[in-house]
């Protein structure tokens, strides 16, 4: 067998510590022991994955994977630390305290795999798979997504095995999959977004026939299990690179088929104030990971799904439904909606609705409600969500730069900058007519139902 340049794809090119950049010294001691301990058992131990092409990179590998000719229960009785996991797929898992090593048995191609099961991860709808195949690593390799990611790094002679070009392509910074591209994203359309996370990750460009097909095959999105796709969805979007993603999502017209509401009000967003909001979004994103600040899920969710809540905020609010009910039933119909594509966990939607319900409290400077809201649990989300409305033209600068303020000062400006206790009464008598005004609306939009 052969590929496409006529190499002879059953033989690597085995490319010799000399000649390349992976050095010993940037490989986790553990994954040092579990190769070391494996090739004393008499069994083939490779660095694989994502951790060869990242050194090469001369990136720090997020984790450490590792390819091997033993079986699972091999593994097992290897190491006391060593935890069997996967249903259909048998996935050792060594631990050193917090640090895992996954040691994954070389298994064959064929068309049934896909990764997500193997994993795991898709509980519901997922494909039935057969049993374990297990091969050899000349096998291994063709079941892997991208040239780059299917590298294997061997501590017997510190060499590379390199079975489909992976090295060169990683010099190149190119992104090519492995076999025919379209035939590899129909059984796995994930790779689609994957080749999208690696080539914002990498800055790799998309070689052209692996190019093509993400234009054409979006709509193949739809099989793949809402719960996968929200995993992926964080992965390319809290990674550091969430803009750079956003735009090679557009650019090959995938967004629709994951935010179709979010996709809908961007292509009517005249003014562009929503795909601001968006950018701004993701750029805090970015710049929050890049600083290692904690992001969250909710947060992102929240401005991913902005555009299309705040239109049906807009339709309820006119109605007459009040600002705090409009904005969580806004939050629960987008939400439902998205669902069918992208199955957001309650523990993202409860502080996201939660956290948007709080902004129309930005509207109410006055009395001691805006001093409490100071305290709420989740101000400082609120706030943040705030400003970007504020940056990109939704939200009154002036306003804006008040809560910023507020928050600095000390307890007698605050109470000052609120009118507190600058006639308690003349609040009392404010805050009457609001609550029945409010009362009046719900019940017109009641009588409207
Ligand atoms: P990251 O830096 O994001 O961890 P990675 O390349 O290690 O990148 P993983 O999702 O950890 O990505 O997967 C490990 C390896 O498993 C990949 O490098 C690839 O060889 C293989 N792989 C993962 N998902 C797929 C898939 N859907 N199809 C084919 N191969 C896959
Ligand atoms: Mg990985």
């Amino acid at each position: 067998m052969s590929d496409q340049k006529g190499r002879d794809t059953h033989r690597p090119s085995i490319i010799p510590r000399s000649d390349h950049t992976v050095s010993r010294a940037n490989i986790s001691e553990n994954a040092i022991k579990v190769l070391h301990r494996l090739h004393k058992g008499g069994f083939q131990s490779f660095l694989v994955g994502g951790c060869v092409r990242d050194l090469l990179l001369r990136h720090q590998p997020k984790d450490f994977d590792v390819a091997t000719d033993a079986s699972p229960e091999e593994v097992r009785r290897l190491f006391r630390n060593c935890r069997l996991i996967g249903r259909r797929f048998r996935l050792a898992h060594i631990h050193f305290g917090r640090d895992i090593i996954e040691v994954a048995t070389f298994r064959a191609t064929h068309e049934e795999l896909d990764e997500g099961d193997i994993r795991g991860q898709t509980d519901e709808g997922g494909r039935i798979l057969r049993d374990n195949r297990y091969g050899k690593l000349e096998d291994d390799v063709w079941r892997r997504d991208f040239t780059v990611n299917a590298l294997y790094y061997t501590l017997d002679g510190y060499s590379i095995w390199d079975f489909v070009g992976g090295v060169e392509d990683v010099e190149k910074r190119i992104l090519r999959v492995i076999g025919d591209p379209e035939a590899r994203y129909r059984e796995d359309p994930v790779r689609m977004l994957r080749a999208v996370r690696f080539a914002a990750k990498l800055d790799f460009s998309i070689d052209p026939p692996s190019e093509a097909p993400l234009w054409e095959l979006g709509h193949l999105l739809k099989d793949v299990p809402p719960a996968r796709l929200y995993d992926e969805i964080i992965k390319i979007f809290l990674a550091g690179r969430a803009t750079e993603s956003f735009r090679l999502l557009e650019h090959y017209r995938l967004v629709g088929h994951l935010f179709p509401a979010l996709a809908a009000e961007l292509d009517t967003d005249a003014d562009g104030q929503l795909r601001r909001l968006l950018f701004d979004g993701l750029a805090t994103t970015d710049q929050r990971v890049n600083d290692e600040k904690p992001v969250t899920a909710f947060l992102l969710f929240a401005v991913l799904l902005w555009a299309p809540v705040k239109k049906r905020f807009d339709e309820l609010h006119s109605k007459g439904m009040p600002p705090i009910p409009a904005m969580q039933q806004a939050v629960e119909d987008i939400v439902k909606t998205q669902q069918s594509h992208i199955s957001v966990p309650r523990r993202t939607t409860i502080p996201m609705k939660e956290m948007l319900a709080l902004q129309s409290r930005f509207n109410m400077r006055r009395g001691v409600r805006s001093l409490r809201f100071l305290h709420h649990p989740r101000f400082r989300a609120a706030y943040d969500f705030m400003l970007l409305r504020a940056s990109s033209g939704g939200f009154d600068s002036e306003a804006a730069q008040w809560w910023t303020d507020i928050q600095l000062a000390d307890d007698k400006t605050q109470r000052e900058m609120a009118q507190v206790g600058q006639g308690a009464r003349s609040g009392k008598r404010k805050r009457r007519p609001r609550r029945r005004g409010a009362r009046k609306r719900s019940a017109g939009q009641g009588s409207q139902e």
